[in-house]
């Protein structure tokens, strides 16, 4: 496995479950909105600790702590000892979650057959038949559609999720991804404060007709003029019924990002949102210090925040 980091406690990334998150390193797709274009390049250069045996060591320790485990990218599934790492983290009796861009049906089919892993997550880009040349060189729309058909048909749980950025995805791109995945399907809301009142009408009208639910990402409403915050607010609040999970990641107290190292969001302002919406919302938190320093962040902040019936 060509490691590249680890995020060593998640709230967000395995429904239901504490996780940790393995990246590995390389991707076949170059998708321009990509998170992590240096793990998908593969010149992520991983924190020297991070070894198989560390990483075997560090789930031995956290038992007590975590739930699971999700191995992320870059795309696992290019990982030719994907199954068998997987076994060894079952062996230590974590349930195992892929997410994958559902390029290889082959290696899906495989992990399923010897089953090792508990959790399938699919990312779909775009219709099947439009994947090339801009999300990747050279895919065959059977191999997407293959994975889709080969996931709904498994026994373990699955989600196929999707992201909605121009030209990738449009309102008819969406209507075909539904019509495969038979509804089930959840779109991740980025930048909401970028989203204009018509498409989340639109949204909501799949949602209520077929089946469509959101991720929605919360972080950066703090910076939309008070009356398009109101409205932004109300929007949440009254189609939260289709929403899968509110979540407002990246925070701690100094603003620090997880991912990048460098400031982003604190808590203190989206204080009213979170206790507004009529769901839970996700704090994932990362104050870049100890698991203690997390823990004491959380209790502190928990009497602030709305008690869930
Ligand atoms: S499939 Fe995922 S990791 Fe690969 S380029 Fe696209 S967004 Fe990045």
């Amino acid at each position: 496995m060509l490691l590249g980091g680890l995020q060593k406690n998640s709230l967000i990334d395995y429904p239901g479950k504490i996780s940790c998150v393995l990246f590995v390193s390389g991707c076949n797709f170059h998708c321009p909105y990509c998170h992590n274009p240096d793990l998908a390049s593969g010149t992520v250069i991983p924190p020297d600790y991070l070894t198989e045996d560390w990483f075997f060591d560090f789930l031995k320790q956290r038992k007590t702590f975590l739930e699971g485990v999700v191995i992320s990218g870059g795309e696992p599934t290019l990982q030719t000892d994907l199954a068998s790492f997987c076994r060894k983290i079952k062996k230590l009796e974590y349930p195992v979650k892929i997410d994958t861009n559902g390029s290889d049906p082959r290696m899906i089919a495989h992990l399923l057959e010897a089953e090792v892993i508990d959790y399938l997550a699919m990312d779909i880009k775009t219709d099947p038949n439009g994947y090339t040349p801009f999300i990747t060189g050279a895919l065959s729309p059977e191999d997407i559609l293959s994975s889709i058909r080969i996931i709904m048909a498994s026994r373990i749980d699955y989600e196929f999720r999707t992201t909605y950025v121009k030209p990738f995805m449009d309102e008819s791109v969406l209507e075909k991804i539904l019509d495969h995945t038979a509804g089930r399907i959840t779109i991740c809301m980025e930048n909401t404060h970028n989203l204009p009142q018509v498409f989340l009408q639109t949204m909501t009208s799949l949602a209520q007709d077929r089946g469509l639910r959101f991720a929605w990402d919360i972080g950066y409403t703090d910076i939309l003029p008070s009356d398009a915050r109101a409205r932004m607010l109300k929007f949440f609040s009254d189609n939260s019924r289709y929403v899968k999970v509110f979540h407002l990641h990246d925070i701690n107290d100094t603003g620090g990002h997880r991912a990048l190292g460098t400031g982003r969001l604190k808590v203190a302002p989206y204080m009213d949102i979170i206790n507004t919406i009529k769901a839970d919302v996700i704090l994932e938190i990362f104050p870049e210090k100890s698991l203690l320093d997390s823990i004491l962040y959380i209790n502190e902040l928990a009497p602030k925040l709305k008690t869930m019936p």
